[in-house]
Protein backbone atom coordinates (compact mmCIF):
# COMPACT_ATOMS: atom_id res chain seq x y z
CA UNK A 1 0.00 0.00 0.00
CA UNK A 2 1.02 3.67 -0.66
CA UNK A 3 -0.01 6.36 0.19
CA UNK A 4 -0.23 9.89 -1.55
CA UNK A 5 0.66 12.88 0.75
CA UNK A 6 -2.12 15.46 -0.01
CA UNK A 7 -1.07 18.12 -2.36
CA UNK A 8 -0.58 21.64 -1.67
CA UNK A 9 -3.58 23.38 -4.10
CA UNK A 10 -2.54 27.11 -5.25
CA UNK A 11 -4.48 30.24 -6.58
CA UNK A 12 -3.65 33.05 -7.99
CA UNK A 13 -6.04 36.83 -7.39
CA UNK A 14 -6.36 38.75 -11.18
CA UNK A 15 -7.94 42.13 -11.73
CA UNK A 16 -10.79 41.66 -14.70
CA UNK A 17 -9.07 45.06 -16.17
CA UNK A 18 -5.33 43.13 -16.53
CA UNK A 19 -7.20 39.85 -17.91
CA UNK A 20 -9.21 42.32 -20.62
CA UNK A 21 -5.71 44.00 -21.64
CA UNK A 22 -3.25 40.60 -21.85
CA UNK A 23 -6.16 38.82 -23.66
CA UNK A 24 -8.19 35.98 -21.07
CA UNK A 25 -7.48 33.01 -23.23
CA UNK A 26 -3.56 33.87 -23.29
CA UNK A 27 -3.74 34.46 -19.60
CA UNK A 28 -5.86 31.72 -18.16
CA UNK A 29 -3.28 29.25 -20.49
CA UNK A 30 -0.22 30.99 -18.70
CA UNK A 31 -1.84 30.31 -15.31
CA UNK A 32 -2.93 26.93 -15.59
CA UNK A 33 0.60 26.33 -17.33
CA UNK A 34 2.08 27.52 -13.87
CA UNK A 35 0.29 24.72 -11.98
CA UNK A 36 -2.79 27.10 -10.76
CA UNK A 37 -5.89 25.31 -9.99
CA UNK A 38 -8.18 28.84 -10.05
CA UNK A 39 -8.33 32.05 -10.48
CA UNK A 40 -9.42 34.37 -7.83
CA UNK A 41 -11.02 37.35 -10.19
CA UNK A 42 -12.23 40.23 -8.82
CA UNK A 43 -15.68 40.50 -9.08
CA UNK A 44 -16.22 44.00 -7.11
CA UNK A 45 -13.57 46.14 -5.89
CA UNK A 46 -12.42 49.21 -3.63
CA UNK A 47 -10.71 52.65 -5.11
CA UNK A 48 -7.43 51.34 -6.43
CA UNK A 49 -4.80 53.23 -8.69
CA UNK A 50 -2.54 49.63 -9.88
CA UNK A 51 0.89 49.34 -11.77
CA UNK A 52 0.84 46.22 -13.96
CA UNK A 53 4.14 45.09 -15.12
CA UNK A 54 3.00 42.98 -17.57
CA UNK A 55 2.54 43.34 -21.86
CA UNK A 56 4.01 46.88 -21.16
CA UNK A 57 3.32 48.91 -18.03
CA UNK A 58 -0.01 49.99 -17.55
CA UNK A 59 -1.99 52.29 -14.30
CA UNK A 60 -5.96 51.21 -14.07
CA UNK A 61 -7.08 54.01 -11.73
CA UNK A 62 -10.91 53.83 -9.96
CA UNK A 63 -11.57 56.39 -7.92
CA UNK A 64 -14.88 55.18 -5.48
CA UNK A 65 -14.88 51.71 -6.58
CA UNK A 66 -17.04 49.39 -8.61
CA UNK A 67 -18.72 45.83 -9.47
CA UNK A 68 -16.90 44.04 -12.16
CA UNK A 69 -19.24 42.08 -13.53
CA UNK A 70 -22.38 41.93 -15.34
CA UNK A 71 -24.82 42.01 -12.63
CA UNK A 72 -28.37 41.67 -13.04
CA UNK A 73 -30.11 44.95 -11.28
CA UNK A 74 -33.45 43.26 -11.65
CA UNK A 75 -32.66 40.95 -9.04
CA UNK A 76 -31.60 43.84 -6.27
CA UNK A 77 -33.39 45.57 -3.82
CA UNK A 78 -32.22 49.47 -2.86
CA UNK A 79 -28.30 49.06 -3.56
CA UNK A 80 -28.54 48.50 -7.26
CA UNK A 81 -24.80 47.38 -8.71
CA UNK A 82 -22.75 50.20 -10.07
CA UNK A 83 -21.05 48.32 -12.88
CA UNK A 84 -18.47 49.40 -14.70
CA UNK A 85 -19.86 48.00 -17.93
CA UNK A 86 -16.60 48.43 -19.82
CA UNK A 87 -14.53 45.83 -17.75
CA UNK A 88 -17.63 43.53 -16.91
CA UNK A 89 -17.88 41.62 -20.25
CA UNK A 90 -14.34 39.83 -18.71
CA UNK A 91 -16.00 38.04 -15.96
CA UNK A 92 -18.31 36.04 -18.83
CA UNK A 93 -15.25 35.51 -20.88
CA UNK A 94 -12.97 34.33 -18.16
CA UNK A 95 -15.79 32.34 -16.51
CA UNK A 96 -16.32 30.19 -20.11
CA UNK A 97 -12.77 29.85 -20.66
CA UNK A 98 -12.04 28.71 -17.42
CA UNK A 99 -14.37 26.32 -17.40
CA UNK A 100 -12.96 25.09 -21.04
CA UNK A 101 -9.74 24.03 -19.64
CA UNK A 102 -10.49 22.40 -16.35
CA UNK A 103 -9.70 26.12 -14.35
CA UNK A 104 -12.09 26.67 -11.57
CA UNK A 105 -12.70 30.31 -11.28
CA UNK A 106 -13.54 32.02 -7.71
CA UNK A 107 -15.08 35.31 -7.14
CA UNK A 108 -13.15 37.55 -5.05
CA UNK A 109 -15.41 40.00 -3.36
CA UNK A 110 -14.66 43.73 -1.76
CA UNK A 111 -18.18 44.07 0.75
CA UNK A 112 -17.56 46.92 3.17
CA UNK A 113 -15.34 49.43 0.76
CA UNK A 114 -17.00 50.59 -1.18
CA UNK A 115 -17.28 54.13 -1.63
CA UNK A 116 -20.07 54.48 -4.50
CA UNK A 117 -22.90 52.57 -2.34
CA UNK A 118 -22.20 55.63 0.06
CA UNK A 119 -22.06 57.81 -2.71
CA UNK A 120 -25.86 56.21 -3.26
CA UNK A 121 -27.21 55.62 -0.30
CA UNK A 122 -25.27 57.81 2.76
CA UNK A 123 -27.25 56.03 4.86
CA UNK A 124 -25.67 52.75 4.70
CA UNK A 125 -22.30 54.96 5.26
CA UNK A 126 -20.46 53.98 8.38
CA UNK A 127 -20.23 56.93 10.77
CA UNK A 128 -17.42 57.97 13.11
CA UNK A 129 -17.83 58.74 16.80
CA UNK A 130 -18.20 62.05 16.71
CA UNK A 131 -20.91 62.07 13.87
CA UNK A 132 -18.71 62.28 10.53
CA UNK A 133 -19.90 59.76 7.71
CA UNK A 134 -16.89 57.63 6.70
CA UNK A 135 -16.52 58.24 2.96
CA UNK A 136 -15.21 54.89 2.19
CA UNK A 137 -16.87 52.17 4.09
CA UNK A 138 -20.58 51.35 4.41
CA UNK A 139 -21.84 49.18 7.90
CA UNK A 140 -22.55 45.65 7.85
CA UNK A 141 -25.31 46.34 10.62
CA UNK A 142 -27.33 48.24 7.68
CA UNK A 143 -29.45 45.80 6.39
CA UNK A 144 -29.72 46.80 3.15
CA UNK A 145 -25.95 46.34 2.47
CA UNK A 146 -26.55 42.79 4.12
CA UNK A 147 -29.24 42.00 1.45
CA UNK A 148 -26.97 43.18 -1.61
CA UNK A 149 -24.42 41.03 -0.48
CA UNK A 150 -26.06 38.18 -0.28
CA UNK A 151 -27.84 38.84 -3.67
CA UNK A 152 -24.34 39.83 -5.30
CA UNK A 153 -22.92 36.86 -4.15
CA UNK A 154 -26.05 34.06 -5.34
CA UNK A 155 -26.12 36.46 -8.69
CA UNK A 156 -21.93 35.42 -9.31
CA UNK A 157 -23.15 31.85 -8.68
CA UNK A 158 -25.97 31.33 -10.58
CA UNK A 159 -24.58 33.32 -13.82
CA UNK A 160 -21.20 31.41 -13.42
CA UNK A 161 -21.08 28.72 -11.13
CA UNK A 162 -18.46 30.22 -8.76
CA UNK A 163 -17.63 27.84 -6.22
CA UNK A 164 -15.84 29.72 -3.69
CA UNK A 165 -16.41 33.10 -2.41
CA UNK A 166 -13.45 35.20 -1.16
CA UNK A 167 -15.21 37.86 1.08
CA UNK A 168 -12.66 40.41 1.83
CA UNK A 169 -13.10 43.32 4.33
CA UNK A 170 -16.16 42.25 6.11
CA UNK A 171 -15.15 43.19 9.36
CA UNK A 172 -14.80 47.29 9.46
CA UNK A 173 -11.84 49.01 8.36
CA UNK A 174 -9.49 51.30 10.17
CA UNK A 175 -11.20 54.43 9.93
CA UNK A 176 -8.69 56.33 8.13
CA UNK A 177 -8.14 53.60 5.77
CA UNK A 178 -6.90 55.08 2.02
CA UNK A 179 -7.61 58.88 2.97
CA UNK A 180 -7.64 61.00 0.07
CA UNK A 181 -4.10 63.00 0.76
CA UNK A 182 -4.83 62.56 4.66
CA UNK A 183 -4.22 65.55 6.50
CA UNK A 184 -3.78 64.51 10.13
CA UNK A 185 -1.16 66.52 11.93
CA UNK A 186 -2.07 65.54 15.36
CA UNK A 187 -1.09 61.94 16.75
CA UNK A 188 -3.65 59.70 16.96
CA UNK A 189 -3.07 57.16 20.12
CA UNK A 190 -3.71 53.76 19.85
CA UNK A 191 -6.53 54.07 22.28
CA UNK A 192 -7.93 56.66 20.03
CA UNK A 193 -7.66 54.62 17.19
CA UNK A 194 -9.59 51.75 17.91
CA UNK A 195 -12.29 53.67 19.54
CA UNK A 196 -12.77 55.74 16.28
CA UNK A 197 -12.79 52.52 14.32
CA UNK A 198 -16.38 51.91 16.29
CA UNK A 199 -19.37 52.65 14.21
CA UNK A 200 -22.44 55.47 14.97
CA UNK A 201 -24.73 54.94 12.26
CA UNK A 202 -28.79 54.99 12.52
CA UNK A 203 -28.33 50.70 12.52
CA UNK A 204 -25.73 50.33 15.01
CA UNK A 205 -27.11 53.02 17.01
CA UNK A 206 -31.34 51.55 16.95
CA UNK A 207 -29.46 47.81 17.52
CA UNK A 208 -27.64 49.52 20.86
CA UNK A 209 -30.46 50.89 22.23
CA UNK A 210 -32.23 47.58 21.42
CA UNK A 211 -29.70 45.56 23.82
CA UNK A 212 -30.57 48.04 26.65
CA UNK A 213 -27.41 50.55 26.06
CA UNK A 214 -27.53 54.38 27.22
CA UNK A 215 -26.05 54.61 23.08
CA UNK A 216 -25.75 58.38 23.22
CA UNK A 217 -23.94 58.27 26.76
CA UNK A 218 -21.83 56.10 25.47
CA UNK A 219 -21.42 57.66 21.98
CA UNK A 220 -20.53 61.11 24.48
CA UNK A 221 -17.64 59.41 26.56
CA UNK A 222 -16.30 57.45 23.36
CA UNK A 223 -15.75 60.95 21.79
CA UNK A 224 -14.66 62.55 25.13
CA UNK A 225 -11.63 59.92 25.28
CA UNK A 226 -10.79 60.03 22.00
CA UNK A 227 -10.35 63.70 21.86
CA UNK A 228 -8.73 63.56 25.48
CA UNK A 229 -6.09 61.22 23.97
CA UNK A 230 -5.74 63.00 20.71
CA UNK A 231 -4.97 66.45 22.92
CA UNK A 232 -2.20 64.36 25.08
CA UNK A 233 -4.07 65.48 28.23
CA UNK A 234 -3.09 63.83 31.69
CA UNK A 235 -4.29 60.76 33.41
CA UNK A 236 -4.26 58.45 29.86
CA UNK A 237 -3.71 55.43 33.00
CA UNK A 238 -7.12 56.47 34.27
CA UNK A 239 -8.88 56.89 30.55
CA UNK A 240 -7.39 52.95 29.68
CA UNK A 241 -8.73 52.04 33.04
CA UNK A 242 -12.31 53.41 32.26
CA UNK A 243 -12.90 51.78 28.98
CA UNK A 244 -11.74 48.61 30.11
CA UNK A 245 -14.39 48.31 32.76
CA UNK A 246 -17.28 49.84 30.92
CA UNK A 247 -19.72 47.28 30.28
CA UNK A 248 -21.92 49.53 27.71
CA UNK A 249 -18.63 49.73 25.39
CA UNK A 250 -17.59 46.29 25.08
CA UNK A 251 -21.24 45.06 24.23
CA UNK A 252 -21.77 47.88 22.21
CA UNK A 253 -18.57 46.60 20.22
CA UNK A 254 -19.26 42.97 20.37
CA UNK A 255 -23.02 43.65 18.82
CA UNK A 256 -20.82 46.01 16.25
CA UNK A 257 -18.60 42.98 15.49
CA UNK A 258 -21.27 40.69 14.73
CA UNK A 259 -22.83 42.66 12.33
CA UNK A 260 -20.02 41.43 10.03
CA UNK A 261 -20.76 37.63 11.40
CA UNK A 262 -24.13 38.16 10.08
CA UNK A 263 -23.06 39.27 6.99
CA UNK A 264 -21.00 36.49 6.41
CA UNK A 265 -23.48 33.92 7.60
CA UNK A 266 -26.32 35.87 5.37
CA UNK A 267 -24.17 35.27 2.02
CA UNK A 268 -23.29 31.37 3.25
CA UNK A 269 -27.14 30.77 3.60
CA UNK A 270 -28.00 32.73 0.66
CA UNK A 271 -25.36 30.43 -1.62
CA UNK A 272 -26.79 27.12 0.39
CA UNK A 273 -24.71 24.32 -0.94
CA UNK A 274 -23.69 26.13 -3.99
CA UNK A 275 -20.40 27.41 -2.96
CA UNK A 276 -17.69 27.84 -0.12
CA UNK A 277 -17.36 30.45 1.58
CA UNK A 278 -13.79 31.87 2.71
CA UNK A 279 -13.33 34.72 4.91
CA UNK A 280 -10.44 36.56 6.28
CA UNK A 281 -10.62 36.02 10.14
CA UNK A 282 -9.40 39.03 12.14
CA UNK A 283 -10.63 41.39 14.57
CA UNK A 284 -9.37 44.68 15.92
CA UNK A 285 -10.78 44.53 18.92
CA UNK A 286 -8.93 42.70 20.79
CA UNK A 287 -7.80 45.64 22.82
CA UNK A 288 -11.11 46.20 24.10
CA UNK A 289 -13.00 42.54 24.51
CA UNK A 290 -10.31 41.30 26.23
CA UNK A 291 -8.48 37.90 24.67
CA UNK A 292 -11.55 35.65 26.03
CA UNK A 293 -14.48 37.64 24.74
CA UNK A 294 -12.48 38.71 20.87
CA UNK A 295 -11.38 34.70 21.00
CA UNK A 296 -15.47 33.95 21.40
CA UNK A 297 -15.90 36.57 18.39
CA UNK A 298 -13.47 34.74 16.25
CA UNK A 299 -14.82 31.81 16.57
CA UNK A 300 -18.28 33.19 15.77
CA UNK A 301 -16.51 34.58 12.63
CA UNK A 302 -14.86 30.95 11.45
CA UNK A 303 -18.30 29.15 12.59
CA UNK A 304 -19.96 31.38 10.04
CA UNK A 305 -18.10 30.84 6.91
CA UNK A 306 -16.83 27.44 5.41
CA UNK A 307 -13.41 28.37 5.14
CA UNK A 308 -10.66 30.48 6.17
CA UNK A 309 -8.52 32.74 4.86
CA UNK A 310 -5.30 33.72 6.65
CA UNK A 311 -2.40 36.02 5.35
CA UNK A 312 0.95 34.14 5.03
CA UNK A 313 2.61 37.28 6.56
CA UNK A 314 0.49 37.47 9.34
CA UNK A 315 2.95 36.00 11.41
CA UNK A 316 1.69 36.81 14.99
CA UNK A 317 -2.15 36.60 14.45
CA UNK A 318 -2.29 33.19 12.58
CA UNK A 319 -1.50 30.58 14.83
CA UNK A 320 -4.35 32.18 17.28
CA UNK A 321 -6.74 31.45 14.36
CA UNK A 322 -5.37 28.39 13.63
CA UNK A 323 -5.87 27.03 17.06
CA UNK A 324 -9.19 28.38 17.56
CA UNK A 325 -10.33 26.70 14.31
CA UNK A 326 -8.87 23.56 15.72
CA UNK A 327 -10.74 23.48 18.31
CA UNK A 328 -14.19 23.13 16.31
CA UNK A 329 -16.07 20.34 16.30
CA UNK A 330 -15.94 20.80 12.10
CA UNK A 331 -12.52 22.55 11.64
CA UNK A 332 -12.45 25.09 8.55
CA UNK A 333 -10.21 24.14 5.46
CA UNK A 334 -7.59 26.62 5.90
CA UNK A 335 -6.37 29.01 2.67
CA UNK A 336 -3.48 31.46 3.03
CA UNK A 337 -2.65 34.59 0.52
CA UNK A 338 0.75 34.99 -0.13
CA UNK A 339 1.85 38.75 -1.11
CA UNK A 340 4.91 39.45 -2.55
CA UNK A 341 5.99 42.79 -1.27
CA UNK A 342 9.10 45.50 -2.14
CA UNK A 343 7.49 48.41 -1.64
CA UNK A 344 7.08 50.04 1.71
CA UNK A 345 4.66 52.73 1.11
CA UNK A 346 1.77 49.67 0.51
CA UNK A 347 2.68 47.33 3.37
CA UNK A 348 2.81 47.73 7.10
CA UNK A 349 6.66 47.01 8.72
CA UNK A 350 6.49 44.54 10.36
CA UNK A 351 5.27 42.59 7.12
CA UNK A 352 8.15 44.06 5.19
CA UNK A 353 10.12 42.68 7.58
CA UNK A 354 9.30 38.63 7.24
CA UNK A 355 9.27 39.09 3.49
CA UNK A 356 11.81 38.24 0.84
CA UNK A 357 12.77 35.69 -1.23
CA UNK A 358 15.08 34.20 1.42
CA UNK A 359 11.97 34.13 4.07
CA UNK A 360 9.26 33.00 1.25
CA UNK A 361 10.00 29.42 1.94
CA UNK A 362 9.93 29.35 5.48
CA UNK A 363 6.96 31.56 5.79
CA UNK A 364 4.84 29.59 3.29
CA UNK A 365 6.25 26.00 5.49
CA UNK A 366 5.09 27.45 8.56
CA UNK A 367 1.77 27.92 7.11
CA UNK A 368 2.03 24.26 5.41
CA UNK A 369 2.75 22.78 9.21
CA UNK A 370 -0.60 24.37 10.79
CA UNK A 371 -2.86 22.79 7.88
CA UNK A 372 -3.06 25.30 5.40
CA UNK A 373 -3.53 23.16 2.35
CA UNK A 374 -4.36 26.13 -0.03
CA UNK A 375 -1.99 28.86 -1.63
CA UNK A 376 -3.03 31.92 -3.10
CA UNK A 377 -1.21 34.02 -4.72
CA UNK A 378 -1.31 37.72 -4.78
CA UNK A 379 -1.73 38.89 -7.66
CA UNK A 380 -1.50 37.59 -10.98
CA UNK A 381 -1.60 41.11 -13.20
CA UNK A 382 0.95 42.71 -10.49
CA UNK A 383 3.96 40.59 -10.73
CA UNK A 384 5.96 39.93 -13.23
CA UNK A 385 6.22 36.44 -14.33
CA UNK A 386 9.64 35.67 -12.60
CA UNK A 387 7.84 36.08 -9.35
CA UNK A 388 5.31 34.19 -10.44
CA UNK A 389 7.19 31.12 -11.30
CA UNK A 390 9.23 31.78 -7.89
CA UNK A 391 6.52 31.37 -5.88
CA UNK A 392 5.39 27.84 -7.74
CA UNK A 393 8.53 26.70 -7.29
CA UNK A 394 8.73 27.62 -3.74
CA UNK A 395 5.34 25.56 -3.13
CA UNK A 396 6.48 22.91 -5.17
CA UNK A 397 9.37 22.19 -2.64
CA UNK A 398 7.21 22.36 0.94
CA UNK A 399 6.31 19.22 3.04
CA UNK A 400 3.11 18.52 3.91
CA UNK A 401 2.77 16.21 6.51
ZN1 LIG B 1 -22.94 51.08 11.73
Amino acid sequence: MSSVAPAMRTTTYCYPWDLQRLGVSRSLAEIADRGFAAIDLAATYHPIDSLSPRGGLNLFSNARGAVFFPARAMRYGRIEPAVDAAIAPVWPAAAAEAQRIGMAINSWTITLFQPWIVDAHPDCARVLPWGDRSGSGVCAAHPDVRAYLATLCMDLAEQFGVPLFRLEGVVSHAFDLDWLRPRTLVRVPPLARTLANLCFCGSCKARGSDAGIDVAGLQARIVGTIEAEIADQPDAEGRAAAVASDGELVAYTERYADASVELVRDVAEALGDRAAVSVTVASPWRALLGETRDDALLTRLIEACTQVDLNVLNIPGNPLIARLNATLAEPRPLSALFVEVRNPTVTPAAMMAESGPDKMRANLQRCADFGVRELSLYNFGLLPDVDVRNFVETVGRLTLA
